[in-house]
């Protein structure tokens, strides 16, 4: 039945649109100039994405969302990596090693005019260790002349090799018909779902804040011997932590650990890195140095859990090195700098000292409920409803657009969809997010909200 001029089906759609959950992953690996980016590029339609002429250049956005007949997806490029910082080997070691830890799904990209290197061959060690699903991507392939050396790359002994020219866009479709054949509809392996099964922790922040600090702190005498915990699968890089009685997964902890590989000015991989444990966590604690200004760079961070949609904490370390002048201005800037989380649970802890190591698991609960919570239909409009009454849309153009009607299509983190009898201005929009979270909580959690409006 028609919903107030909106017919049923086009309720539905816009639920399904924004009632998806996680998006499976796929990470675009390869030698550095065999084409990702290129690639990368191809896929998600843009010119917004990469290939940088400077070699070495650092990159902040290392996922990009994507589309291919009708399946949304992300695509991890790990096209930045940084040459300079250690031998080619280890660093296309080291970039796919996060990446295809992230993924659901691989393409290996293999420069068809080269043929495979013992730098390809590595990786495909790597691959054979993850037992992800590949498509392995003949690039350059640009016309028919080259298919032979695409044949090639069976050696590989990856399967068939897609025979793909990236510049032109020769054979990208057939090779993504091949990527959705290979990827999960969602996500599900990654997440929490499975009753009973250990929360999943992604314990990020720049190089230095403490990160590894907190950590051995936290886990201490506290480390879970994993086979007790029956129904676990166990990823290398991930470690349980008994925390206020409860098991928690940390994941991609390897990285905190083996920071070798993390040289300063290695900010790629740092990148990288953060990304990989964001997209395989349920909540990320960002650690913040509170001894030292909030720099772009935290931003970032925080903005990337944020796009991710994940619960967030967010933990002041180093307090114990914090005078007064040094705590007025970090409230100062807190209020400035973060104002886009002001939602966010917040701790003011020590690593050094233990401080406050108690209130971590309280906050992080509080956050997991708010990324968790359903509002009934109901409840929803009834508050819709009051709210559009007391509050009405401004009067634009002699009309009054109005909220007619909501649904939460989705949690983790919550989504809502709202049906509109015109233009809902930004500031509205803000202010009805405002008011849900005063309403119904959602403390630690982003909320997206997407608003229909009625032809
Ligand atoms: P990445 O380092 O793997 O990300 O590689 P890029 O995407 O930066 O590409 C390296 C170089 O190869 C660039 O000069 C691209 O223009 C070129 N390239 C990428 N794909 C193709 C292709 O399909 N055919 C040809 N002829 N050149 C390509
Ligand atoms: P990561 O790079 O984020 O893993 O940071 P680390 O855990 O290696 O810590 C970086 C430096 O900060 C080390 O010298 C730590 O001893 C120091 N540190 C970490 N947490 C604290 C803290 O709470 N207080 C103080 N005073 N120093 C800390």
């Amino acid at each position: 039945a028609a919903q107030e001029g909106f017919e049923a089906d086009e309720v539905e759609g816009a639920l399904g649109e924004a009632g998806h959950g996680p998006l499976p992953v796929l990470a675009v690996v390869g030698r550095p100039n065999v084409g990702k980016s290129t690639l990368v590029n191809r896929i998600i339609g843009r010119r917004e994405a990469v290939v940088e002429d400077r070699p070495g250049v650092t990159r902040d956005r290392v996922t990009y969302e994507a589309e291919w007949a009708g399946r949304r997806f992300k695509l991890v490029d790990t096209g930045g990596w940084e040459q300079d910082v250690l031998g080619i080997d280890a660093s296309v070691a080291a970039q796919a090693e996060y990446a295809i830890e992230a993924a659901d799904a691989v393409v290996f990209v293999v420069d068809a005019t080269v043929g495979a290197t013992d730098t390809d061959e590595a990786v495909v060690k790597l691959l054979r260790r993850a037992g992800k699903p590949v498509v392995l991507c003949a690039n350059k392939v640009d016309g028919p002349s080259s298919e032979a050396d695409a044949a090639m790359l069976w050696s590989l002994g990856l399967g068939e090799p897609m025979p793909v020219s990236a510049l032109h866009g020769r054979g990208t479709g057939d090779m993504l018909d091949e990527v959705l054949k290979a990827l999960p509809e969602a996500p599900a392996q990654r997440f929490g779902t499975t009753v009973g099964g250990p929360r999943r922790i992604a314990l990020i922040g720049r190089p230095n804040v403490g990160k590894s600090s907190l950590l051995n702190k936290v886990a201490g005498e506290e480390r879970v011997v994993v086979n007790e915990l029956a129904g676990t699968t166990r990823d290398p890089v991930d470690e349980m932590i008994e925390l206020g009685g409860v098991t928690w997964k940390f994941v991609d902890t390897a990285g905190i650990r083996k920071r070798v590989h993390l040289q300063e000015g290695a900010d790629y991989y740092a990148s990288l890195r953060t990304a990989a444990a964001v997209e395989k966590a349920e909540v990320a604690v960002i650690l913040i140095d509170a001894s030292e200004s909030i720099s772009v760079q935290d931003q970032r961070i925080v903005t990337m859990a944020v796009e991710a949609g994940r619960a967030i904490v967010i933990a002041y370390n180093k307090w114990d090195t914090l005078d007064e002048e040094r705590r007025y201005y970090l409230e100062r800037e807190i209020e400035t700098e973060f104002q886009q989380i002001a939602w966010a649970p917040r701790v003011n802890v020590s690593a050094q000292t233990g401080r406050h190591m108690e209130k971590l698991v309280p906050a992080i609960e509080t956050a997991l409920a708010g990324w968790e919570t359903r509002v009934p239909t109901g409840r929803l409009n009834a508050f819709l409803g009051e709210l559009v009454a007391a509050h009405p849309h401004p009067i634009r153009g002699g009309k009054q657009p109005r909220i007619l009607f909501g649904t939460q299509a989705g949690t983790k983190p919550p989504r809502f969809v709202l049906f509109a009898s015109g233009f809902i201005e930004a500031g509205y929009r803000r202010f009805v997010e405002r008011r849900l979270r005063e309403e119904f909580g959602f403390d630690g959690t982003p909320i997206h909200i997407s608003v229909r409006v009625r032809e």
